[in-house]
């Protein structure tokens, strides 16, 4: 069986019981080594081999899955974060599949929401926004032009930036543009849940400065909005006099 694992953004204890017990009884390994901590291999058995997909090919790693699946190996696919958010999980399982090969996929920790808990916010405040965009800005792989970054933060709704930090002058122009002021709040988390993080919490005008100072040029979450920190209504799940499904309403 091959599972595709979530590793989580990066702090080994942040997978989930289910991708640690996937790697305990693994027979192979493929873990994307970029940003998937070797740690996680602690946890795998003396017989597991393992291989760093940052050297790799995708025909490379679909051969090794293949061949160990005609094997009946048990196979983990370790990707940072969760392997639904810019995974490349999709080319990996479309042949698999063609050839009849059963998968299973175990979702992970992302790295935006490791951001919001290193920098202790929540994304989704009454009355500031309800919505979460997660993107990135056009670098070597394009991004459709419906949704460009300046158009995307016209909605004024809470953001997370995969990809992006190495062109942030880009992003914050576009940034700008997009929510018509420059004191919108921002910040960079590096390596969010890492040993090593950073955070850096500015506004659209000055985080430049401070992330050129720091050197932060990847590996970062940029994450924008009212959220980081205006006031905000409080929310109705918690108010005494709202009537939830659990829980009847005081009368005002
Ligand atoms: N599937 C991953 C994202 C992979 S794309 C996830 O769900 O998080 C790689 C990008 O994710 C990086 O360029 C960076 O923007 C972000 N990223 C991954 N791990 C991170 C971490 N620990 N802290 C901050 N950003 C991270």
């Amino acid at each position: 069986m091959i599972y595709f694992v979530g590793a989580g953004p990066g702090d080994p204890d942040l997978i989930t019981i289910k991708g640690r017990k996937a790697i305990e009884e693994a027979d192979m390994i493929i873990y994307a080594g970029s940003l998937v901590s070797e740690d996680h291999l602690n946890y795998k058995k003396d017989s597991c081999v393992c291989y760093n997909s940052a050297k790799m090919h995708l025909e490379e790693v679909l051969d090794l899955m293949i061949e160990g699946d005609r094997k009946g190996l048990n196979i983990v696919r370790l990707h940072t974060g969760d392997p639904s958010i810019y995974g490349a999980i999709k080319e990996q399982m479309d042949p698999l599949e063609a050839l009849g090969i059963d998968f299973e996929v175990i979702p992970g920790v992302s790295s935006f929401v490791a951001a919001a808990a290193s920098i202790k916010k929540e994304f989704t405040l009454p009355g500031v926004s309800q919505t979460v965009i997660l993107t990135r800005i056009k670098g070597r792989t394009d991004v459709p032009e419906t949704e460009n970054l300046e158009s995307l933060a016209s909605h004024g709704a809470s953001m997370a930036l995969f990809l992006s930090v190495g062109h942030m002058e880009k992003v914050l122009d576009a940034l700008k543009r997009g929510y018509g002021r420059d004191d919108v709040p921002i910040a960079v988390v590096y390596r969010a849940s890492w040993a090593d993080e950073k955070r850096i919490i500015g506004t659209l005008k000055d985080i430049g400065q401070k992330v050129k100072d720091e050197n932060i040029i990847k590996q970062a979450q940029i994450l924008v909005g009212d959220f980081i920190h205006t006031d905000y209504d409080q929310s109705k799940l918690y108010d005494k006099y709202f009537t939830t499904e659990y829980r009847k309403g005081l009368k005002k």
